[in-house]
Order: C-alpha cells, then structure tokens, then sequence
C-alpha cells in the first residue's frame, strides 16, 4: 500500500536559529512514523535544513523552483541546482505564487517538467477561489488546473504528488470538510486515472488549514493520502501529531 505523505511548507518563515530548533524537535519527536515525511523551507535555507535532516525520515523540498534549465535568469533556482543540494521535492503552483506572482497554467506545468527532468518530485497545487466555488466552478477549475500538468508531462504524470488547496481555506482556519475534500480527491484521482495507468501510486494531499485537531479525520478519506501544512507545521508538536495521524 502506497505511503501518505506529510509535507509542510514554511512559507516565508524562519531563521537558522529558529529552523534548527524546530528540526532538533522533529527530529526527536518522529520516531518510526508510517508515513514519508517533507518539509518545504524558503531557498536560503534548503542546504542548511538538508544537512541537518540528512540520513533521517524527513526529506527537503523547496517552495519553487524555475521554468527554465540555466542562464540568465536573475533570482531564479533550477531543479538541477536543487537536485545538486538533496532536495527531494518541489512545490510548484502554490496559491500564492499564482495569485502574487501571475504563475499561470503554462508555466506551473513547466516548472513541474522541469523538476520531473532533474528527479525532484513536484508537488502539484490546486485549488479553487471562494468565488470560483460559490459560482459552482469547483471542478473545473481543478480539472484545468492539473490537465495543464499532464498535457505537457504526459507519461511521467504518475510521478507527480497532488496537493488540493481551496484557496478560501489557506492560512483562514476554514478546512475543507472532509467530505468537501473527498469529492474533489475523487475527482483528480479520475483524471489522473484517465492519464495513466498508474494513478493509485499518486499521492493527492490536502492542504487548507490541516491541524493537530482535523488531520485524521481529513486523513481517513479514500483519496487523501496525505496532507501540504503550512501554519501548523511551523509548531513542532502540532506537526508531530498530524504525521501520528497519517498511518
Ligand atoms: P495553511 O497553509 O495550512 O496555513 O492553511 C497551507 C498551504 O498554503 O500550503
């Protein structure tokens, strides 16, 4: 049976001081969890976190990565230049790259092509605004969202993580119910299944204010396999509790 997948994005949180305090947490705290376990941290600190990490149950990933391979792209990271340091994982299409820094469809699918060439998994955010779900815009939006991702990755679609995110439920402590969540799981494990033959390998996490307190019944959904934390995976034992969660 396939693992579920914890994985928390720091955002643009922390220091050295602070991020080694709260690994030496992690670290002493994990112990033989079921489940793989990432943290996502700000670029700066991707070799700093690695080397503290390193050999344990917990993997790196960062929170980005670019569209192009190499040259003059000021500011950018390649995947290659991740792979180099031991990142395992890239986040790519996170709401608050579309929404702040104009990443469309197009170029989260490159930068997830990208990251597939270097062998970094990316971890493929979704999600739909308050609007677009009143509207009853949901699925579609979903669907177009990731069907970008397959067109252009096409065989090496089963290779992706998934991460649903309503946009309405990031950083507001309004979780999805896990009905809610479950519906929308089912439907991009259709289209994924209608993409590969392999799409039960995928794993699709859910992210939106998961906690301590609604990770496991979240977790427990048929096609939740996994959880992207953002505020909670800041607090060592809150973090600690939804990776207890995830058997
Ligand atoms: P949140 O963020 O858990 O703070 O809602 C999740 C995310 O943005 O990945």
């Amino acid at each position: 049976m396939k693992k579920k997948l914890i994985a928390g994005n720091w955002k643009m949180n922390g220091s050295t001081a602070t991020n080694a305090a709260l690994v030496q947490q992690l670290l002493a705290g994990v112990g033989q969890a079921a489940c793989d376990i990432a943290v996502c941290v700000p670029a700066p600190y991707l070799a700093g976190v690695e080397a503290l990490v390193k050999g344990s149950a917990i993997a790196v990933g960062a929170q980005d990565v670019s569209a192009y391979d190499a040259g003059a792209y000021t500011g950018e990271v390649s995947a290659s230049m991740l792979r180099d340091l031991g990142v395992r994982y890239a986040i790519v299409g996170h709401s608050e790259r579309r929404q702040y820094h104009g990443e469309t469809d197009a170029v989260v699918a490159n930068k997830a092509q990208k990251a597939l060439a270097a062998g970094i998994t990316p971890i493929v955010c979704v999600g739909e605004t308050l609007q677009e779900r009143e509207a009853g815009l949901t699925e579609e939006v979903v669907k177009r969202q990731l069907a970008a991702v397959i067109h252009t990755n096409g065989h090496c679609i089963s290779e992706i993580v998934v991460a649903y995110e309503p946009v309405w439920a990031i950083g507001t402590g309004k979780t999805a119910s896990p009905e809610q969540a479950q519906q929308v799981h089912a439907v991009l494990r259709a289209q994924l299944h209608a993409a590969t033959e392999h799409s039960d390998r995928v794993q699709i996490l859910y992210g939106g204010s998961m906690n301590a307190a609604n990770a496991a019944q979240l977790l427990g959904q048929a096609d939740i396999d996994g959880g992207l934390v953002g505020g909670a995976s800041l607090k060592a034992p809150d973090f600690l509790s939804i990776i207890a969660a995830a058997v």
